[in-house]
């Protein structure tokens, strides 16, 4: 009865009635006195956990860096899709996110504009002018993160996953870097693909912050491309990196806190890798012997077959009479051409200089070898940073390995300071890069 008797009824009917509601009202107020006091230590203890959020976060300057804009697309997807839209929409998204967060943004660009016109500069002056504004921009706002946002392209589908790039003289970027990658796999996986040294990258070798490149996907993958065509895709993408940056900058702040009390700072706790350049280099020079190349025979180095070995991989190809040659250009010219040619037929390797390449003139000088090529190299090229990285070093690696060149400058009709895809640019003679060489393929 009293189960189903209104309230009114209960305080009417019977004093049993009345006497179990004063005790239900002890009982009552006896809970909302302890949900009161669990809630008090709960607010407690959310103060406690999100202080370090709170001052670890709030007030950073972070410069989001879209890239590409104007007439240079970046990547362009199969059915259409281009770099500059996408990584716009990104970068826009990643604003609103660290706003809301209390951080202050710079955007390096909010239009479909690139940051400088072109004018009538050339192609090179203008890209490099246009990549050293971002970085200004940066410096200017004393940035305490740059994110670069990018698209990956690469002339097979099959290659995809997102990724970010770091430069290794920082180990807060790395640090960053791993935290963004970490989101990406667990927000849009599945995807093998780890944080990465992008060291020739102008932005990474220029900026005086922690900063990275995250390329968001491939375009060239046609499920990527449809995901990325996609607002909720770019949202989550989005996210990603915003808790990346966000996983990030609370683990500095708590590291610098352990410091602050503490000199001892623990070590990294980074997996540790396999960085160390003079290891590569003797990792590099055993397994070269081990192709034994014959005296007319050259190792090319061409783009890996999957999506887990994007890296460099050397094709042993004889060139008839390159042992009589006895001109060093000569030399050294017919074997780009050969590298121009591209893998050979039946090969499991992918191509690296785009269609229609040219090779101009090569003139070797004090062991550096200068070579020239025609403008399709920039102008068919497929775009993504990875894959420009793969072009310059398959040039470079393929003419380190030919006797008396111990460098490269590329060129591009004639100009140095040219670039390929605009993330790399050719202002200086460059050095083999054995980090970039899949060496269990020898
Ligand atoms: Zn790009």
């Amino acid at each position: 009865m009293v189960w189903r008797a209104t309230k009114g009824e209960f305080l009417l009917k019977s004093p049993v009635v009345i006497l179990w509601t004063n005790r239900a009202w002890l009982v009552a107020l006896g809970t909302i006195g302890i949900v009161m006091a669990f809630l008090l230590i709960l607010t407690y203890v959310s103060v406690k956990v999100s202080a370090p959020l709170s001052e670890a976060v709030c007030g950073k300057t972070i410069v989001i860096d879209p890239g590409h804009g104007g007439i240079d697309a970046g990547a362009k997807g199969r059915s259409g899709v281009m770099e500059k839209d996408v990584v716009l929409d990104i970068g826009l998204r990643l604003a609103d996110l660290f706003n809301r967060a209390a951080v202050y943004t710079v955007l390096t660009r909010n239009t479909d504009d690139g940051l400088i016109e072109p004018g009538n500069r050339s192609h090179a002056n203008w890209k490099r002018l246009d990549l050293e504004g971002r970085i200004a921009l940066a410096t200017e706002h004393n940035a305490d993160i740059y994110v670069s946002i990018h698209a990956n392209s690469f002339p097979e589908q099959v290659w995809s996953g997102a990724q970010t790039f770091y430069h290794s003289k920082s180990d807060d970027a790395k640090e960053l870097a791993i935290a963004i990658q970490k989101e990406l796999v667990s927000r849009l996986g599945p995807n093998l693909r780890k944080a990465k040294t992008g060291d020739d990258y102008f932005v990474l070798r220029k900026s005086t912050m922690p900063a990275v490149i995250v390329e968001v996907g491939f375009l060239s993958n046609p499920r990527e491309e449809a995901l990325l065509a996609q607002a909720d895709y770019r949202k989550q993408v989005a996210e990603a990196v915003f808790y990346g940056t966000v996983n990030y900058l609370v683990e500095s702040y708590k590291k610098g806190r352990l410091q602050e009390g503490d000199e001892s700072r623990p070590s990294s706790d980074l997996p540790s890798e396999f960085t160390d350049i003079q290891d590569y280099a003797s990792l590099y020079s055993r397994a070269r012997a081990a192709l034994n190349l014959e005296e007319n025979e050259v190792a090319l180095y061409f783009a890996g077959p999957t999506n887990f070995d994007d890296d460099l991989m050397p094709e042993v190809r004889e060139i008839p009479g390159l042992g009589a040659e006895s001109n060093p250009d000569s030399r050294a010219s017919r074997v780009v051409q050969e590298l121009i040619k591209g893998p050979a037929r039946g090969s499991v390797l992918c191509p690296t200089l785009p269609r229609g390449t040219c090779l101009k003139s090569v003139k070797i000088v004090d062991n550096v070898a200068y070579v020239d090529f025609s403008e399709e190299l920039m102008e068919n090229h497929w775009g993504g940073s990875r894959a420009e990285e793969l072009t310059v070093y398959s040039i470079v690696n393929t003419l380190t390995d030919v006797p008396g060149i111990k460098e490269v400058q590329i060129l591009i009709e004639g100009l140095v300071s040219s670039t390929i895809a605009g993330h790399i640019i050719l202002d200086e003679p460059l050095s083999p890069n054995f980090d970039i060489i899949e060496f269990k393929q020898f």
